[in-house]
């Protein structure tokens, strides 16, 4: 059954940018399609591919957008990806095919593959899969993530996985559930694991004024990934506006309206900090 699926014609697998809005793309979908997808991996849902990206892992990356997070990150760019059925219906087969295409220029480029999302590990076996593939080309491999369902991961598993990109949202539980609507306690224990199995991170931290910008939060979390010796860049990552449109296209009740991006002073506070702790903060 899954043999069968095609992504729709009329929507190309790469994006024509990383803000495009995409709903709606596996509509016709049965469950059992979907619940068999998820068991074996055989199938994915992807919002898009993205070529040529400096800032997803090292050198030149090729970015795969999962669809399907259970984050509800108040600060989302991206809330269409929050619904798995809003990605395309995309055989494992095809997406090793798309990555294989551009294997020999990642590795010219020092560069590689990068699964992101939504939240790839809501697609845990088909993630795998894919990764463990384009291990197996030579292809360095990176996993953005929230890191919530980091245990869905075995240690065998992790081994085909370079980096792990891991967003740390914010710090106490209060905050985090308020931001968005999890508890913090998995993400923190993956990257403990992580940092036992000597796996490099590179911490991502999207800054929001008034959000997300507490010094006293900061200070922990810089002091957390400190601990941690596994850490290798923090990537301060200042809000921006770019994905207001799909709240509003989406009719999703957007609380950040009238928050402005951070001022560079600001980032360079933030940054300053993750730096006093011992970290490298860009
Ligand atoms: S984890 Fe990422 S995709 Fe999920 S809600 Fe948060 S920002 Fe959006």
């Amino acid at each position: 059954m899954i043999n069968e699926l095609k992504a729709p014609q009329e929507v190309p697998l790469e994006g024509t940018n990383p803000f495009e809005l995409r709903v709606e793309l596996s509509k016709g979908v049965s469950e059992s399609v979907v619940k068999q997808a998820l068991e074996t991996g055989d199938l994915g849902f992807l919002h898009s591919f993205t070529t040529g990206s400096a800032v997803d892992g090292p050198g030149v990356r090729l970015v795969a957008w999962t669809a399907g997070c259970q984050f509800r990150c108040l600060y989302c760019h991206n809330p269409d990806t929050w619904n798995m059925m809003n990605g395309m219906a995309i055989p494992l087969e095809r997406a090793i095919a798309e990555v294989s295409k551009y294997r020999h220029g990642l590795k010219i480029m020092s560069g590689g593959f990068t699964l992101s999302g939504g939240e790839p590990l809501m697609q845990d076996r088909f993630v795998v899969r894919l990764l463990t593939a384009a291990k197996g080309m030579g292809i360095h491999t990176a996993l953005d993530t929230n890191g919530y369902l980091g245990e869905h991961l075995s240690d065998e598993e992790l081994d085909q996985i370079d980096i792990v990109l891991l967003d740390i949202k914010t710090w106490g539980r209060a905050r985090h559930r308020h931001l968005t609507g999890k508890d913090p306690g998995p993400t923190l224990e993956f990257a403990r694991r992580l940092a036992q199995r000597g796996k490099t991170i590179w911490l991502r931290y999207v800054l929001v004024p008034k959000l997300t910008d507490d010094e006293n939060d900061i200070s922990h979390i810089a002091a957390f990934a400190a601990g941690l010796g596994n850490v290798e860049r923090v990537d301060v990552l200042p809000f921006h506006q770019l994905g207001r449109y799909k709240w509003e296209k989406l009719g999703i009740d957007y609380k950040l309206n009238e928050v402005e991006p951070p001022a560079h002073d600001l980032v360079e506070r933030v940054c300053g900090q993750f730096r006093s702790a011992g970290l490298k903060a860009y």
